[in-house]
């Protein structure tokens, strides 16, 4: 089983940012388990790292890596850590993940010292800065979209993915720190505003290191189904309350296959969880089984035709919007085609999203039945 690493080596000109304060964080998490290796460790899994071209070009290195090697990846990638702009700001640390891994990011913070108070942790601020909302008393860690590396893995493949930053305050509204991509992107930049002592680099990379030993190490995976319910429950109601209007209107389509595959999907999550903590810790067997399950649950959200008019997005439940790609949508393929049809819209659109609501539902079922 490999536990996989990454980031792209390209930039547009000096790229102190993007990608080169992501590759920092990424050599000195080599550097830790090197030494860490010296001293006799040797992990339960296969730790890769991996450094990509031309990922500014739409990342054709990433992508043809992955095609290449679908097969190993499909049995084998347990996650992929992607590490791009690991620095772009010294406000607040902000971890983006798959539903399934969101646990693991959550633990990982809180293990890691807050740059700037010792007497607190990277979870304390990520948490202040940028919370859940509701009742949660936790950071929002959003799925991601596209626009670097993990792309592939995640789309393509269905590998649960990671990436995290240290960023700037959400209360500047910009859609990127200003010297972005821009001649600008220098050592002296960093050095001298925006992370003089690299105490923000240090923490991306160990909560990096962390969230890559737990998985390459624990004997059952830190990955979380039941984070998975939740996702897919909260995307569900966001769509409904998108499209009801318009559903209400329209004879011969509902929500409601789309709520009992939410459903089944949530008790055989809730099940699996039973099963995790009961399982025999002394049987590799039944160690085995579990790990397999977990690997295998991301995969089922794929659909091999991909997203309706898009082929390379094949992820049923988040994808980029096909509106702006740095952005994750939830059902994609629903949103894409919902966008700007009513009632009174075309047949043959209407037809497309009947038969789209029903793959959502049965990759949801499907998805449900590999956790029973
Ligand atoms: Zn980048």
């Amino acid at each position: 089983r490999h536990v996989l690493v990454g980031n792209h080596r390209d930039a547009w000109v000096f790229g102190a940012l993007d990608p080169s304060s992501g590759t920092a964080t990424m050599l000195e998490v080599t550097r830790a388990f090197g030494k860490l290796k010296k001293a006799g460790w040797s992990p339960r899994r296969t730790l890769k790292f991996c450094s990509w071209g031309a990922e500014e070009y739409g990342y054709p290195g990433s992508t043809e890596w992955v095609e290449e090697n679908m097969k190993s990846l499909l049995t084998q990638a347990v996650a992929y850590l992607n590490c791009d702009t690991a620095v772009r700001g010294n406000y607040s640390f902000r971890g983006r993940a798959s539903p399934l891994l969101k646990e693991a990011m959550l633990s990982a913070t809180k293990k890691v010292k807050d740059p700037h108070n010792a007497d607190i942790t990277v979870h304390d601020t990520w948490a202040k800065y940028d919370p859940a909302g509701g009742t949660l008393n936790e950071p929002r860690v959003n799925v991601l979209g596209a626009g670097s590396d993990f792309t592939p893995f995640i789309q393509h493949v269905g590998i649960p993915v990671t990436d995290q930053t240290y960023t700037y305050t959400s209360a500047w509204k910009i859609s990127s720190y200003p010297v972005y991509h821009s001649v600008y992107e220098t050592f002296e930049i960093m050095e001298k505003f925006i992370d003089p002592d690299f105490t923000c680099h240090k923490a991306v990379a160990q909560v990096l290191a962390e969230l890559a030993r737990n998985l390459a190490d624990s004997l059952l995976l830190p990955m979380n189904p039941a984070d998975y319910a939740s996702a897919i429950e909260t995307f569900a109601n966001a769509s409904l309350s998108s499209f009801r209007g318009i559903f209400t209107k329209k004879d011969g389509i509902s929500f409601d296959g789309l709520y009992s595959a939410v459903k089944n999907f949530t008790s055989a999550a809730n099940e699996f969880s039973k099963k995790v903590e009961n399982v025999d810790k002394n049987n590799p067997l039944a160690i085995r089984e579990i790990n397999d399950q977990m690997l295998m649950l991301e995969r089922a959200f794929i659909d091999p035709q991909g997203l309706p008019g898009r082929p390379l997005f094949r992820h049923i439940i988040f994808a980029p919007s096909s509106k702006n790609i740095y952005a994750a949508s939830s059902f994609p393929g629903l949103s894409d085609l919902m966008y700007g049809l009513d009632e009174n819209g075309p047949e043959e659109q209407w037809e497309e999203v009947k038969k789209h609501l029903a793959v959502i539902v049965y990759t949801i079922q499907a998805a449900a039945k590999t956790l029973s």
